[in-house]
């Protein structure tokens, strides 16, 4: 069954003032129903803005939103917040401190009283929560509250949710646990997501297609694999996983310090261009003739990571067992082993 677009986000530019640079420019994206969204970027590159411009919390210079097919920003229509069913889980949580867990729940609901509680309750329950409906925000660790607030938002039945940042305030081990709850309520409400965050591998994990943000422009929105192993930008490939860039020249192939990686891109000879390699597309092997040296080693537990340093002074960085150990100042002979090749050209 194709599935339709839910949310559309079409050339969105957003400043919050003549002085400053565009938070967001040029944003368009689409989302489909029961679909869930990573907006992915560095602090500061307009995740939060979008979500706003989303939610209806800021009103977009130039460009569209339409949600469920009714225009609710730009060209002449304007719904408020309230009016647009999309429930909000922020950073902090910002749950009511004077209200119980049901009241928060309850809140934002209608009907009778008996009806707001019973439904709230029942929401309560879907996150694990409903034994505790009667306590109080403080009396909660931040992974329950957090839970709450997603209770809180979900409860309206809302066509869209919104979650920024939402597992940013919890320690390392709970977020991992949190992350697999959140997505398995959203997944079982069918429900329909925006998460942002500075987090690569929360939104890998919790997405079914993750949009990078840079300086408010998004580089390139697409399935996690894709953007990892077909990064369109050099940006997005340093920001996706970790990257080496190797200096070429294309010729009959590319030439490198490394050797000649075949290679067809259609650009002139003697263009100059960088190669994008990944710590898991290099291996190396001692050898007194070798044209790299260990130049360190992390352990990392699960894999040794090495940096190798080339003739030019350029560093690659290669990812081997964590069992495997060889002393840093160890001649070695570099290898890459690329199953298909990423390269920019140098401006
Ligand atoms: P992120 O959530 O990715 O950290 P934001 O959307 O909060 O990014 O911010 C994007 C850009 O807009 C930043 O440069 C930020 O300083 C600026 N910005 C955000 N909110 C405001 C505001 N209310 N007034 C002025 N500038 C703002
Ligand atoms: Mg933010």
């Amino acid at each position: 069954m194709k599935r339709s677009a839910l949310l559309v986000v079409d050339n969105v530019d957003k400043r919050y003032g003549a002085e400053f640079p565009p938070a967001v420019s040029h944003l368009s994206f689409s989302l489909e129903e029961g679909e869930i969204l990573a907006l992915l970027g560095p602090s500061g590159s307009g995740k939060t803005t979008a979500l706003r411009l989303i939610a209806g919390f800021e009103k977009p210079d130039s460009g569209a939103i339409v949600l469920k097919g009714v225009p609710v920003a730009g060209n002449g229509s304007w719904l408020p917040p309230e009016a647009r069913k999309v429930g909000m889980v922020f950073q902090d949580y910002a749950l009511f401190p004077h209200l119980t867990l049901l009241d928060n729940v309850a809140f934002g609901l209608s009907g009778s009283r008996k009806d707001r509680e019973r439904k709230a309750l029942e929401v309560l329950a879907k996150v694990g929560m409903d034994r505790l409906a009667s306590r109080y925000p403080h009396e909660l660790s931040g992974g329950q509250q957090q839970r709450v607030a997603l209770a809180r938002a979900l409860a309206p039945e809302p066509w869209l949710i919104l979650l920024d940042e939402p597992f940013s305030n919890l320690d390392a081990d709970m977020r991992a646990d949190m992350r697999r709850e959140v997505e398995k309520v959203l997944r079982e409400s069918n429900m329909s997501a925006v998460l942002v965050t500075h987090d690569q591998e929360e939104a890998f994990v919790l997405a079914d297609r993750v949009g990078v943000l840079n300086n408010g422009s998004l580089e390139q929105l697409a399935a996690p694999e894709v953007l990892y192993h077909t990064p369109a930008t050099r940006f997005v490939a340093d920001f996706v996983g970790e990257a080496d860039f190797l200096p070429g020249e294309v010729q009959d192939g590319i030439v490198t310090e490394l050797g000649v990686l075949e290679h067809r891109c259609g650009l002139p000879r003697g263009t100059r261009v960088e190669i994008m390699i990944r710590p898991d597309d290099v291996d190396f092997e001692p050898d007194d003739e070798g044209n790299g040296i260990v130049a360190g080693r992390k352990f990392r537990g699960s894999e040794n990571r090495y940096a190798l340093r080339l003739p030019s002074g350029a560093r690659v960085r290669s990812s081997q067992a964590s069992t495997r150990v060889v002393a840093t100042g160890t001649r070695v002979k570099v290898r890459v082993k690329l199953d298909h090749i990423v390269l920019f050209p140098v401006s």
